[in-house]
């Protein structure tokens, strides 16, 4: 009797922290060698729009994929590319410990992130913010930056093997505007054929107005568009979102 009185407390406990404790949305993955060759692949064979648009392109050293980099610029790769590219991330490069800080700076920030997904509140939007029951967050010494899938709800996230992060120093920054960038994706930006400048201003204005008290490093970025800014004052704004778009694009006709 005791005892089944000493189980339901502890049923009980674990119930309410769990509650105060709240979701978790977040997932953070450590990427294996074929992974990165995948995505190492993905990337090489975008080496002319990188490099023509001038980014920061981070590839594993070594001749081999020196020697991938110039057959992607006159369009060379072929299969075996592939699996020699494979072999070498493996045997040569791979290390799993080179993810460790990353995962765990990330770990750090998870319930900051966590609140911040809870604090957006699509009740108060007039349009549709698309939320994912959780967020995939896919760890990668290599490519430009970050990334996002907004039909997978899953965010590329460029690490060191020392920890460091693109941009911020606290990856939340950059975790909650991808999570915003999916959010907005489908109902404001495809809808509207919002082009790329315009679209950085409004995710960046999204995040600044809701979360620059938590988030005090967060910088929007400058691209030369700020034809949303007028519209965008408070946090009451968003809720019009979409009209305001719709307008800004329709003066382009
Ligand atoms: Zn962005």
């Amino acid at each position: 009797m005791r005892c089944a009185t000493f189980n339901i407390l502890v049923c009980l406990i674990l119930f309410i922290s769990c509650s105060v404790k709240g979701q978790d949305y977040i997932k953070v993955n450590i990427p294996t060698a074929d992974d990165e060759s995948a995505y190492i692949w993905t990337t090489l064979q975008d080496i002319p729009f990188f490099e023509k648009n001038n980014y920061q392109v981070n590839l594993p050293a070594g001749t081999l994929v020196a020697d991938l980099k110039s057959k992607s610029k006159t369009g060379e790769l072929s299969d075996d590319d592939y699996e020699r590219l494979k072999i070498f991330i493996r045997d040569s490069i791979y290390n799993r410990s080179d993810y460790l800080k990353g995962y765990e700076k990330i770990g750090d920030e998870k319930a900051l992130i966590n609140t911040m997904i809870n604090k957006i509140d699509r009740s108060n939007f007039n349009w549709d913010f698309k939320r994912f029951e959780t967020y995939q967050i896919n760890l990668t010494l290599y490519g430009p930056g970050g990334s996002y899938d907004p039909d997978e709800g899953s965010i590329l996230i460029f690490t060191a093997p020392e920890g460091q992060f693109k941009n911020y120093d606290n990856p939340a920054n950059t975790i909650i505007h991808e999570i915003v960038h999916m959010g907005v994706e489908e109902s404001i930006i495809q809808k509207y054929k919002v082009p790329h400048p315009l679209k950085e201003r409004i995710v960046d204005s999204f995040v600044f107005l809701n979360f620059s008290a938590i988030l005090p490093e967060y910088r929007i970025q400058d691209m030369g568009e700020f034809r949303i800014d007028p519209y965008l004052k408070t946090k009451e704004d968003l809720k019009k979102l979409d009209k305001f778009v719709e307008q800004i694009m329709g003066e382009n006709r």
